[in-house]
């Protein structure tokens, strides 16, 4: 098997060689190296290598190609070789122009680029190798090719085999699957020897057949058994907000411990790319941002409890007493709810693999300037769909906003109503339900249908977004915490004057009901559904945990 390739394609024969030589030096024991002036060429031997089952990790083109740009070379990358990563070298005295950054912007929201990255600078020039890096790191993972990389064997892709990759993917911990019949399966097999399957193989070469979950996240040396403990501050729930709690926590010495029902990173491991978080100029994996997190937390002395649900809240004389489904109990000087919430899905297949290529849940905001001129569906009735439409339509062609229900007024704001029905671009379509779609790499239709009279009609769409509401993991909490409507934690000085009178005091910034609880993060109530807002609430709720302890 050849090594798999990276290829650069340059008219310029000087920075061609520039490129070439860097190439050379670092990648070429582990990978084919191939450097080309014209994108035909380039199209015609990654065609042949394609054909040939050959691996391509990355594609480097100049800005301009033959008179075009090369994001248009680059975008044909992606018919032969989808898992390529694909960038786009910039000249460093283009950094900052507003054209250039326009035009990354938008080739990377048309999915034609992955990433761009500055040419070389002479020998050692050590960011365009970090850059380089990390485009390699993102590959292999999409791959399966990361190092320490779990191997499942299983004997169907669904049942077991399926919620142990699940589990993985919660625990951010790379993982590769192979059915027991399959080449790669017998040869993990092989090595295995006869087994209950599914099994997994750990990167040590530890083997556990048909583990719990409880094991996988002990095999990873990510368990601790915190009941019968006290602790300053308990954390429920390690995504960014937990995360961020924890590192601000105990790194400021107050004794940490997170506790999550899963394990690190929360929501933000199903985001592949988290383009817009302060000082990841490239975009960064929402696992590999919770991995970072978790390490930095880790060595601050936090100590983390996986596959643990807090299934009970209260506060007693001694501190706050919060109880696990283990059975087991941890008592805490103070707590922070960072237990997140999910986003309702619309549970259509072939929608779900296209979240994130066309199809968003929420955040319609930053996907605006992406749908300018073009048709756009959303999905919802709440006041967050009516503002969503509304902001969109400025950008949009049309906006088509589908509820189930007969009429707008049943979930929105009447002044939200007026706005949407006064807006000339919006069209309303009441009593329908998407019921599918698809798209080629990225949306171009869904599939309505009437729920009165059953007709399925396929419309256009280069965007959908879905906004049927955001469900917080509230349930477990006791009615002493007082929640919105939805279901959300009230804090603060949104609290009513009873708590003013429990607590003989003013809340404080994010306390709940329950004083010496606070949230941060999705959960609380306002928030801002962001992974750098829950990442600010977590950081700022220590700084009420240190008032709180001190008094
Ligand atoms: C697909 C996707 C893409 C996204 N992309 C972006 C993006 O590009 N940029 C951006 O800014 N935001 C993005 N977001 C939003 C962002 O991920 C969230 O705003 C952020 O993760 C919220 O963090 P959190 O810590 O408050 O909650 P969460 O991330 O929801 O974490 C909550 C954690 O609490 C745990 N938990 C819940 N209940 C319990 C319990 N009873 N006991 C123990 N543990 C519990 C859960 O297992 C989970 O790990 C995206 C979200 C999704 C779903």
């Amino acid at each position: 098997m050849s090594l798999p390739l990276i290829l650069a394609v340059d008219d310029d024969p000087a920075l061609l060689a520039a490129v070439e030589r860097e190439l050379r030096t670092r990648y070429a024991p582990d990978y084919g190296i191939c450097c080309l002036s014209t994108p035909a060429d380039a199209l015609d031997l990654l065609e042949q290598r394609t054909q040939a089952g050959e691996d391509v990790a990355l594609v480097l083109a100049a800005e301009e190609l033959a008179g075009a740009p090369g994001s248009e070379f680059l975008g044909e990358v992606a018919r032969f070789c989808p898992h390529a990563q694909r960038a786009l070298l910039i000249g460093w005295e283009n950094l900052g122009v507003p054209e250039t950054g326009d035009a990354i912007f938008e080739a990377i929201a048309q999915g034609r680029i992955d990433h761009y990255v500055v040419r070389p600078a002479p020998p050692p020039d050590e960011q365009f190798h970090q850059a380089l890096s990390s485009f390699l790191l993102a590959w292999a993972e999409a791959r399966r090719r990361a190092s320490h990389t779990i191997e499942v064997v299983g004997e169907t892709w669904s049942g077991r085999a399926y919620e142990l990759r699940e589990v993985l993917g919660r625990c951010a911990m790379p993982h590769r699957f192979h059915l027991a019949g399959s080449e790669e399966g017998q040869a993990v097999l092989a090595g295995t020897g006869p087994r209950k399957l599914p099994l997994i193989v750990m990167p040590t070469g530890a083997v556990m057949e048909d583990p719990s979950n409880t094991d996988i996240a002990r095999s990873a040396g990510k368990e601790l058994d915190p009941s019968g403990d006290r602790y300053d501050l308990v954390i429920v729930g390690c995504g960014p907000a937990g995360l961020s709690a924890a590192v601000y926590g105990a790194s400021e010495g107050l004794r940490t411990v997170v506790i999550d029902s899963g394990s690190i990173g929360g929501q933000a491991t199903s985001s592949s790319s988290i383009r817009n978080y302060l000082g990841f100029q490239r975009g960064i994996t929402g696992a590999e941002l919770a991995r970072r997190a978790f390490q930095q937390a880790w060595v601050f002395g936090a100590r983390f409890a996986f596959m643990q649900q807090v299934t009970h809240l209260s506060r007693e004389d001694d501190g706050i007493v919060v109880g696990l489904d283990t059975g087991g109990v941890v008592v805490a000087g103070a707590v922070v709810l960072a237990t997140g919430a999910s986003y309702r899905r619309l549970g259509v297949d072939s929608l779900e693999a296209l979240h994130g290529a066309g199809v968003f849940y929420g955040a319609a905001a930053s996907e605006a300037p992406l749908v300018a001129g073009k048709e756009v569906v959303i999905v919802g009735g709440a006041n967050s769909a009516g503002q969503a439409a509304v902001h969109l339509a400025a950008y949009a062609e049309r906006v088509t906003v589908v509820i189930r229900a007969a009429s707008l007024e049943a979930g929105m704001s009447s002044y939200l109503v007026h706005q949407v029905e006064g807006t000339p671009n919006i069209e309303v379509r009441t009593g329908t339900e998407v019921v599918g779609g698809g798209g080629d790499g990225w949306l171009d239709h869904l599939v309505l249908r009437d729920r009165s009279s059953g007709e399925l009609e396929k419309v256009g769409a280069y965007g959908l977004f879905l906004m049927i509401g955001a469900q917080p993991h509230t349930q477990w909490l006791p009615p002493t915490v007082e929640r919105d409507a939805a279901g959300f934690v009230v804090t603060g000085s949104e609290l009513g004057d009873d708590a003013v009178g429990t607590f003989g005091r003013r809340p404080m910034v994010q306390e709940t009901s329950i004083a010496g609880v606070l949230a941060a993060g999705d959960v609380r109530h306002g928030s801002i559904k962001r992974v750098a807002s829950a990442v600010g609430e977590g950081s700022i709720a220590i700084q009420s945990v240190h008032r709180l302890l001190a008094v």
